[in-house]
């Protein structure tokens, strides 16, 4: 557009240039119609509106064309272009050359030579209309802003076709993989892709095809699976079904089995009763000692035949999972201690002396909670097997304790002997039933072969582990854990002793462990190894020493050696002798040894009575020391009877005949009037026409057994409160426990040892009395008559209602106390213990107002911190009050 306004205004400059080179001729002429023939050709150029010619004057001296639009601009020697609105005006000085044109022509250049003097002699305006050139123009634009639009609508027209035909097949992938996760894939494969395509289309058949394929197959296979579920909980339904028919039928063939087991122990033990009891007694009256050796024979095989009852029945219980743990209170030390005293009482021999010694660590709790009667069986067979499997030697038992927590205490025990040991191979069989290591004819060690099976059981039921290390000919190592639980009582302390002993023992074992065992009471000691030894030691420290402790063997050369030595002591130096004597030895067979002796020690030593036994040193006996006749062995005396019992009618009920005499037998001789029944009927019909001090009872019986025979005579109203004792050869634990159902007060267990059957008659029948002083101290402990008196100047009436209106208050106050007490409500505990602690100071119920006084302390100076042991002994005192309410002897009016 530029470049047409620059051309437009060119072409008007040189249209105005040319009029003033064409008429300076006309005008130096003063041509005029030269001037109007030049102006006319002029304007036939298109567009120019207006010329005209000005003299030197600048006065119009020729004008062509429609009057001018633009007024004339100032004239100057200058060419000059001006535009206002659509007009265009140049105007243009006319020169006059002054030399002569034709000198001119001979050199033109001369003519344009500005040092040559030129005159003006007028102006040319030209004015153009050059509204066509803004039409041009805008035709122009229209035409540009036309072909860019039609260029954008092709481009937008072109872009969307491309752009559709490469979105679409896409869209249709989409689709069709679309249709595939929704599993239609017929309609995934109706898609139809360009053929451009082609392969993803193959693809997409392809995948659609294999998806079809894969998802028949699995819904084929989950049909499969199905059906096999379904038959598979079909069989397992029948099976269930067949599983709890078996189980019912097991469970009630092993309770078949120990039904059938404790029926055949009870038959067993019944016989073994009778065979027991008159073995004693035939021992006390035999004189012959041939014969007594064969009632001794008698004895030992009717005890391991009970024994192994008891293994068997032990065994069928663990099998049945029956047996249930008790928990006590158990002294470790003293259980062992009596193990080895009775173990070594029945499997020592004159031949057989072994050491038998216990080492506790001296972390070892003194008391601890758990199942005595259970730890007692399995130290006992271990114990047993080891003596049984000793010669000679020694047998330790070793205790440590293994951890301790707050509430559990593991404890490590070792059983160490010196015996015949176990070859390796053996080891691992030894914990199977009925399994020994010497399985020939010829064996010479009895036994079933179940000992340590239970042992396993019952450790492992003790939360414990056991197993063996052996060597054979050296000896074997029983190690076993057991878990137990603290005792929360104080621990006993070992009291010291502070004395001096001097003590003959010949083994090197006991010796050491004498002498430990001395230190840690306290007592100072000399070892001694041999009889002049301890004579040279008596002679050096008699000054100091208290008593003489002395081994014997029960033979001749030591006793005699023994009673001189008591003897020299006492005559000397006035200091006792104690003995120790190892089983089966009997003291009793050298009663002046005996007499000179301040006290006998069985051999493996109790630790109490060792300790009781120092403790209470008995001063020399000089006139026994004075005569040293021979001693030979007497008969043991009968045991006195226990004549407190006199008089007491005793009635026994028993089918078995036998069993009634021997229970006349033992009662007899005590001064007991024993009355006996065949039967249960026979018993109530005696039980009615008189009255029995107490009843002896078997419990199984034809016709009607020992339970409901009690039953029926608990209802009658003699016999509600009448002690019965059940005799029993059952030893189930839900037998027992029916037992003590049906009314009767306690049971033994047959073969009935007759010193315990004494002690529980004694006990049930001499209860009543104690019963009676047990009531009235617990009476004098809460309450204080006297005091309760003197307050109320002696009213009793007064007293008697003061002491009702609180006792009768203490129930609510309880509840009340353990609501506060839940809700950790100091200010109103302190309130209500406050109020009962006033009102018992004036109603003589002495510990009511201790416990009270003490838990208001403990919560005015402690709060809530620690105050539970303090409530429960203020709630104890309360319940210990209403439990005696009405056996205060209010006196009379
Ligand atoms: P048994 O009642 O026959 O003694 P146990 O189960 O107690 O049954 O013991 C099984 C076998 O283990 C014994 O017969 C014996 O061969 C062997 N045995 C057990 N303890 C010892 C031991 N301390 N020394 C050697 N052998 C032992």
């Amino acid at each position: 557009m530029h470049d047409l306004n620059t051309q437009v205004e060119n072409k008007v400059q040189n249209i105005t240039n040319q009029l003033a080179i064409t008429s300076e001729y006309a005008i130096t002429t003063s041509n005029k119609q030269l001037i109007s023939q030049l102006l006319e050709h002029a304007l036939s150029y298109g567009n120019i509106n207006n010329i005209t010619v000005f003299n030197h004057k600048k006065e119009v001296i020729s004008e062509i064309g429609p009057a001018a639009h633009i007024p004339t601009p100032p004239l100057s020697a200058l060419a000059q272009t001006q535009r206002a609105g659509t007009f265009l005006v140049s105007t243009q000085a006319i020169y006059h050359n002054p030399l002569p044109i034709n000198s001119s022509l001979g050199s033109p250049l001369d003519s344009y030579n500005p040092q040559i003097q030129r005159n003006i002699i007028g102006w040319i305006k030209v004015e153009t209309n050059i509204s066509q050139l803004d039409i041009a123009q805008y035709q122009l634009f229209f035409l540009l802003l036309f072909l860019f639009s039609l260029f954008n609508v092709l481009n937008a027209f072109i872009t969307s076709r491309v752009a559709g035909s490469l979105t679409h097949p896409i869209e249709k992938v989409s689709l069709s993989l679309r249709k595939l996760t929704k599993s239609q894939y017929a309609a995934a494969k109706s898609i139809k892709l360009p053929s451009q395509y082609s392969e993803i289309q193959k693809d997409l058949l392809e995948l659609a095809e294999r998806l079809e394929n894969h998802k028949k197959e699995l819904t084929a296979g989950i049909e499969q699976s199905t059906e096999d579920m379904r038959r598979n909980m079909d069989s397992m339904e029948e099976k269930s079904a067949q599983l709890y028919i078996a189980n019912k039928e097991a469970m009630e063939s092993n309770r078949l089995k120990s039904q059938f087991l404790a029926n055949i122990s009870h038959e067993v033990r019944t016989p073994l009763n009778a065979i027991l009891g008159y073995t004693k007694i035939l021992q006390k009256n035999i004189k012959d000692n041939q014969n007594k050796l064969y009632v001794d024979t008698i004895e030992q095989s009717t005890n391991s035949l009970l024994a192994i009852i008891g293994d068997i029945l032990d065994f069928s219980k663990i099998e049945a999972g029956k047996l249930s743990l008790d928990h006590s209170l158990i002294n470790i030390r003293e259980l062992v201690d009596d193990v080895y005293q009775i173990l070594s009482a029945n499997l020592l021999t004159n031949d057989k002396q072994i050491d038998l010694v216990t080492d506790f660590s001296p972390d070892v709790p003194q008391t601890m909670i758990g199942d005595s009667i259970r730890i007692r069986q399995v130290f006992t067979n271990l114990i047993s097997n080891a003596l049984k499997f000793t010669n000679k030697g020694s047998i330790k038992t070793k205790v440590i304790l293994s951890s301790k927590s707050k509430d559990q205490l593991i404890l490590s025990f070792q059983v160490i002997d010196t015996g015949i040991g176990i070859p390796e191979d053996k080891i691992n069989q030894l914990f199977k039933p009925f399994s020994q290591v010497d399985t020939s004819t010829t064996r010479k060690f009895g036994g079933t072969g179940l000992g340590l099976v239970i042992t396993k059981k019952l450790v492992e039921q003790m939360g414990g582990v056991i197993n063996i290390s052996s060597v054979p000919k050296i000896g074997s190592t029983f190690h076993f854990t057991l878990k137990l639980k603290p005792s929360n009582k104080p621990q006993p302390k070992q009291e010291k002793l502070e004395k001096f002993i001097v003590f003959l023992e010949p083994s090197n074992t006991y010796r050491h462990y004498l002498s430990n065992y001395f230190s840690e009471i306290g007592v100072e000691s000399i070892a001694c190894s041999g009889v002049e030894q301890i004579i040279s030691k008596l002679n050096q420290h008699h000054n100091k020493v208290d008593a003489i402790l002395l081994n014997i063997i029960p033979n001749k050369q030591s006793t005699n050696d023994a009673k001189e030595l008591a003897s020299y002591a006492i005559k000397q130096f006035n200091i006792p002798c104690i003995l120790m004597i190892q089983p089966p030895g009997q003291i009793n067979h050298y009663p002046k040894l005996k007499t000179m002796c301040s006290d006998v020690l069985l051999k493996p030593i109790s630790h109490k009575h060792l300790f009781n036994a120092l403790k209470n040193i008995q001063p020399p006996n000089a006139i026994a020391a004075a005569d040293l006749t021979s001693d030979s062995p007497t008969i043991e005396k009968q045991p006195l009877p226990v004549t407190h019992l006199t008089g007491l009618k005793i009635l026994a009920v028993d089918d078995t005949q036998v069993n009634l005499q021997l229970l006349t037998h033992w009662l007899t001789p005590h001064g007991l009037n024993i009355f006996l029944a065949n039967s249960g009927r026979k018993a109530i019909s005696m039980a009615k026409e008189q009255q029995f001090d107490l009843i002896l009872m078997d419990i199984q019986m034809p016709e009607m057994d020992g339970l409901e025979t009690t039953q029926h005579l608990r209802a009658l109203d003699a016999y509600k409160e009448t002690p019965i004792v059940a005799l029993t050869a059952h030893a189930l634990g839900s037998e027992q426990d029916n037992i003590l159902a049906s009314g009767m007060n306690a049971y033994l267990t047959k073969p009935v040892d007759e010193l315990i059957l004494l002690n529980t008659i004694e006990k049930w029948c001499l209860r009543k009395e104690s019963a009676q002083e047990h009531i009235n101290t617990q009476v004098t402990q809460a309450f204080d008559i006297n005091k309760a008196l003197s307050i109320v100047s002696q009213k009793s009436d007064i007293a008697k209602e003061m002491f009702e209106m609180l006792a009768d208050s203490l129930a609510d106050e309880k509840k009340l106390l353990r609501h506060h007490f839940e809700l950790q409500d100091t200010e109103k505990l302190i309130h209500v213990v406050h109020r009962i602690h006033g009102a018992s100071k004036y109603t003589g119920t002495i510990e009511l107002t201790r416990h009270a006084g003490f838990l208001e302390t403990h919560l005015k100076e402690l709060g809530m911190e620690d105050v539970e042991g303090v409530l429960n002994d203020f709630l104890d005192s309360i319940d210990m009050l209403l439990a005696i309410r009405h056996l205060i002897p209010w006196p009379q009016e």
